[in-house]
């Protein structure tokens, strides 16, 4: 019988999925069996677009068509919790299983907290992650470090500290190390990420501590809930996966190398943090990066903790109008709002297109802030000191009284006399 604790190698029976599988199918198996046995009603998962740059969200609710989801997309730096906030009304009326890197879990909590999904309808499968590439970095990296047409590379992996691509001529790969020391590599979020193993999934799986026999043919699960368990026992019994207990060298080899990417993490976050400066350089800083800020809000729209239907950014009151770049004010805003609960997805800054490093500035106040106040986001659904107010009562609150107390004092200056 499986169990919350259980440390397995496990993969699945079904061809299909093997043969597009990244270490022996354990993940989509896990998936085919949700469906067929209706524990879910649909799996968001990642799949190939047009090329291996180009990750795509799919919903699949027919387990036929889920071997194409099968692999690893390492330049996938998409964020699936807020896709279903918007999208499939934070399953509210709906079971969905998905595939979660640490971010992706991180976020799913702080969206819960805010009850913009409800988790009672979420299966989570987790996959420990050493990070991902930034697409557009990845075919400017492959062309300039390995020399290679990024559109002739078939396959990339990241192994062993290396980065790895197939290509039409062969295959090449150079350390992490050396890549980021030259400013490619890994997003610079993901290498200041201390979420290696997600355990606030249902089952986390990866490659770490896979040896013997099983390596590269196998995933590594840990048992992480009794949903987990419950998903991986009812697929055991179905014979759509395999399992057995993991190699003791295993678990113990899977643990130095979570210890080692912490310090790693621990390391970039104090030479980026450093790098910021402090106090009012610190400011200075962040004034003159955001200065270049064309208010596209696709910071907003794409933050996990940004969910409001009246943003107070747009809040005239607060931020000018038709002004570009946007005053401060609408910067600080955000970090007022987030920064206690950033758990450092990189979205902000991904997809910022006047390349703001919008990420490092929010993590590096989420840090300070979990210095003074002790608050960890996106590990369980303790709420952020600020949490104690409903947005829509707060605001229903305000109009009842007669008068938004905030703006007329503030700016209202016959109020305000
Ligand atoms: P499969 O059956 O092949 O299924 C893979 C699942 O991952 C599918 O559901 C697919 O849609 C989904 N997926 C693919 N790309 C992404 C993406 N970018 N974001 C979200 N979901 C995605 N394991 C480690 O032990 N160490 C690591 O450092 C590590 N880094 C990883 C980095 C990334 C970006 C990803 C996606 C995975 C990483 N893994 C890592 C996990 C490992 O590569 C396998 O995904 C895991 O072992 C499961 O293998 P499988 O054959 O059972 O999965
Ligand atoms: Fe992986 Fe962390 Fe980067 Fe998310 S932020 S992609 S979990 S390394
Ligand atoms: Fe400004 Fe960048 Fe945010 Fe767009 S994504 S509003 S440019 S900071
Ligand atoms: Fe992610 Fe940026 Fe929001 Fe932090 S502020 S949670 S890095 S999108
Ligand atoms: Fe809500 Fe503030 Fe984000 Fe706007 S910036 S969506 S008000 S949390």
């Amino acid at each position: 019988m499986a169990k919350k604790g259980d440390m397995l190698y496990a993969w699945t029976n079904d061809a299909e999925i093997k043969k597009h599988a990244e270490l022996g199918g354990a993940v989509t198996g896990l998936w085919k069996f949700a469906l067929e046995s209706k524990a879910v009603d649909a799996v968001l998962v990642i799949t190939k677009g047009t090329d291996l740059y180009d990750a795509q969200p799919v919903l699949i609710s027919d387990p036929k068509e889920l071997a194409k989801t099968a692999g690893s997309l390492h330049c996938g730096t998409l964020l699936m919790p807020k896709l279903i906030k918007n999208y499939f009304d934070g399953a509210a009326n709906m079971k969905i299983g998905v595939t979660v890197k640490g971010c992706d879990a991180m976020a799913f909590y702080e969206l819960a907290k805010r009850k913009q999904i409800n988790l009672d309808n979420i299966i989570m499968i987790g996959v420990n992650c050493g990070g991902s590439v930034s697409p557009v970095r990845a075919r400017k990296m492959i062309t300039e470090k390995f020399g290679v047409d990024p559109d002739t590379v078939h396959k990339e992996e990241i192994d062993k500290g290396q980065f790895i691509i197939e290509y039409e001529g062969g295959h090449k790969g150079i350390s992490m190390d050396e890549l980021e020391e030259a400013g490619y590599g890994r997003r610079t979020n993901c290498r200041r990420c201390k979420m290696k193993v997600p355990r606030q999934a249902d089952l986390a799986c990866g490659n770490w501590g896979v040896i013997g026999d099983k390596a590269g043919k196998a995933t590594f699960v840990e048992v992480c809930s009794e949903k987990g368990a419950n998903l991986l026992e009812g697929a055991v019994k179905k014979g759509i996966i395999a399992t057995e207990p993991a190699n003791p060298k295993g678990l113990e080899i899977r643990g130095k190398v979570e210890g080692a990417m912490l310090k790693l993490g621990e390391k970039w976050r104090k030479k980026d943090f450093e790098g910021l400066g402090e106090g009012k350089d610190r400011l200075k800083k962040i004034m003159t990066e955001t200065s270049r800020c064309i208010k596209c809000y696709s910071c907003i729209l794409a933050c996990p903790i940004c969910y409001c239907v009246d943003c107070t950014t747009k809040n005239p009151a607060y931020v000018k109008p038709g002004e570009l770049p946007p005053s401060f004010m609408f910067h600080l805003i955000r970090y007022a709002h987030i920064a206690d609960s950033c758990v450092n997805c990189g979205q902000c800054e991904e997809l910022c297109p006047a390349e703001i490093p919008n990420a490092l500035f929010m993590h590096a106040q989420q840090v300070e802030l979990e210095k003074m106040f002790g608050h960890v986001p996106g590990v369980n659904m303790e709420l952020p000191l600020m949490a104690y107010v409903e947005e829509k009562q707060e605001r229903a609150r305000l109009k009842n009284t007669g008068s938004d107390m905030i703006y007329e004092n503030v700016f209202n200056p016959v109020l305000k006399n």
